[in-house]
């Protein structure tokens, strides 16, 4: 079958053998970008690349793969929060074990999550970013009483105002920078900020979007931070004057006995907008170096670039 592979800097169309084993095997029907997967080939990943797709099963079921797989053997996968097993990290799909950027993979069967109706297959890789989104609403206690602002206006942080908003949130704020970014919270009904708000959900994944989130949020107020990883300078002073809550928001997971993955690709059935304007390119496999040469160039207006193996 062919596959998308990391070969740092760039990826590379292979042809490899199809996935055997324990699993069910679904053909893929399509895998996102997102910017960890360029932030692997940074790290030097050589594995199959994607972590954001979804496919049909054999017997016709479509499905989005949740890709934190967890042991399945410890309390905390006893619970459905995959992303808190401690042996989640080091099987990261697309970067320490095979992705999904490929005709067919193989999946366990815990990790499948059915698509609602309303939500085609080929738009179903959003339902992962979707769910990183939706998680950190979650892990900030948003509510129909809270005002929230997102900062980053990303995918993630598109997906965070639509989350928001159908927690019950009204008027959800949204820093934007770009032209496409300002007309896509226009779309979704978001507000730009004005004052200082109860929960600031950060998406932009570097040093400054969360000292800016820190600066947003009220005395008292909760930062979640779903994009910041590695070396930056912490916002502490500010955080502790104000005594904001700087709160991690790693994936998803089973959130009070229901899946976020299920919600969020709920959330995506019910506003195809999103979809709409949040795919903005889509390449068959053979084009994936061209994929993630588009996903790169922050000029072109991109929010999600997915390839169609
Ligand atoms: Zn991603
Ligand atoms: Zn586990």
């Amino acid at each position: 079958m062919r596959a998308v592979r990391n070969a740092p800097p760039d990826v590379e169309l292979v042809d490899v053998d199809e996935p055997e084993g324990d699993g069910e095997l679904l053909r893929v029907a399509a895998a996102g970008i997102c910017a960890s997967d360029l932030l692997y080939l940074e790290y030097g990943s050589r594995e199959i690349a994607g972590h954001e797709f979804a496919g049909v099963l054999a017997d016709g079921t479509a499905v989005a793969v949740e890709p934190m797989f967890g042991c399945s053997g410890c309390p905390q996968c006893d619970q459905g929060n995959f992303n808190r097993c401690q042996s989640a990290g080091p099987t990261a799909l697309g970067m320490l074990s095979s992705g999904g950027m490929s005709e067919y993979f193989r999946a366990p069967r815990r990790a499948l999550v059915p698509l609602p109706s309303g939500l085609d297959v080929k738009d179903a890789a959003l339902v992962e970013p979707a769910s990183v989104a939706w998680h950190g609403c979650h892990m900030g206690a948003v509510g129909p009483t809270t005002r929230v602002a997102v900062v980053g206006a990303g995918a993630i942080g598109i997906l965070a105002v639509t989350s928001a908003q159908a927690m019950g949130v009204e008027d959800v704020a949204l820093e934007a920078r770009h032209r496409h970014q300002f007309e896509a919270r226009d779309l979704i009904g978001a507000v730009a900020p004005s004052g200082h708000y109860d929960i600031v959900l950060e998406t932009g994944g570097s040093e400054s979007s969360l000292h800016r989130a820190v600066a947003l949020a009220r005395p008292g107020g909760t930062v979640v931070y779903m994009g910041v990883f590695g070396d930056i300078t912490w916002p502490h002073a500010e955080a502790f004057m104000k005594e904001v809550a700087l709160r991690p928001s790693l994936g998803y997971c089973a959130h009070q006995g229901r899946r976020e993955f299920a919600e969020a690709a709920d959330m995506l059935a019910g506003r195809p907008e999103l979809a709409q304007t949040l795919i903005t390119h889509r390449f068959p496999i053979e084009d994936a170096p061209e994929a993630f040469r588009v996903a790169r160039d922050k000029s072109k207006g991109v929010f999600r670039v997915v390839v169609e193996p």
